[in-house]
């Protein structure tokens, strides 16, 4: 009788333990610098018993990608350097967690002036552009993302030619100001078509004085991509557009000293470096 009830409490007890030790987090890619992207894979585990995926506390979406539950996490250009924790927590009460070590970002300044069409170079123009640009960064900031990603398909570049002209993360010194450039610059000439670079809905289709015309997509998921200085907008607010669906032609509008199409992309309202992001996906 006795051996009766320790075989039925293995027997009982044994998928809890599956779930214990079988489950673990998967993180792409190895090495993660302040203000990159990474991608989340549970492994082993079904998505139905996920309860809610942490990192540093704070909850992320978990959504099916490939057949396997995913997240894709963003770290902050001013992240704290070191370990940092995911914790995903199972409906059985069960946790798995795993250390991700961020590492410290080569910190760079460069000169960036004021077009004459905002002002040009004066102090009253500096000051002018920083006001403006924190009204503009408080409506972008309010822009929802769906919970559930509306794509299943990789990114894709926004333009037919990828050429980087100015990278992600570095500071703009104007005046005293310094400002970080939270993008990237691709190469474009006034008039060439910029492609949604995946799957969503245009939550903003307006112009603005420093970013010009801008066009921001929510794929859903916490990830938004944002185009900016365009001269055309092709898209309304509201609208659902496919991957490769052109938002518009791309300019010099706004705070831009020569043509170029800018691209932000923010996972969970933080913007990271998008040619990590492409990355991921490759
Ligand atoms: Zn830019």
């Amino acid at each position: 009788m006795k051996t009766f009830f320790l075989s039925l409490f293995f027997v009982l007890s044994f998928p809890a333990l599956l779930f214990a030790h079988g489950g673990e987090l998967l993180v792409t890619p190895e090495t993660i610098l302040q203000g990159e992207p990474f991608l989340v894979v549970a492994k082993g585990i079904d998505i139905r018993e996920i309860k809610k995926l942490t990192w540093d506390g704070v909850s992320v979406p978990v959504f099916l990608y490939k057949g396997k539950p995913t997240t894709i996490v963003g770290v902050d250009l001013i992240a704290r350097v070191g370990a940092h924790t995911l914790k995903l927590s199972i409906t059985d009460g069960d946790e798995v967690k795993k250390a991700v070590e961020i590492q410290s970002r080569k910190k760079i300044t460069a000169p960036l002036g004021i077009p004459q069409k905002l002002g040009g170079n004066t102090k009253q123009s500096q000051q002018n552009l920083v006001s403006i640009l924190s009204k503009e960064n408080g409506v972008l900031a309010k822009v929802v993302s769906n919970k559930l990603p509306w794509w299943g398909e990789p990114f894709a570049f926004p333009l037919a030619e990828s050429v980087v002209t100015d990278e992600y993360g570095y500071s703009r010194a104007t005046g005293s100001y310094s400002i970080p450039h939270k993008g990237t610059d691709f190469r474009a000439d006034i008039g060439t078509p910029v492609r949604a670079i995946n799957a969503g809905v245009v939550r903003l289709a307006r112009d603005f004085t420093v970013y010009g015309k801008t066009v921001v997509i929510d794929h859903g998921g916490g990830v938004q991509s944002f185009s900016m200085h365009l001269s055309k907008l092709n898209v309304k607010e509201g609208q659902k557009v496919q991957q490769g669906d052109m938002l518009g032609l791309s300019g010099d509008s706004g705070y831009a000293l020569s043509p170029h199409l800018h691209l932000s992309i923010r996972i969970g309202g933080v913007s990271i470096d998008p040619v990590k992001f492409f990355a991921l996906f490759q």
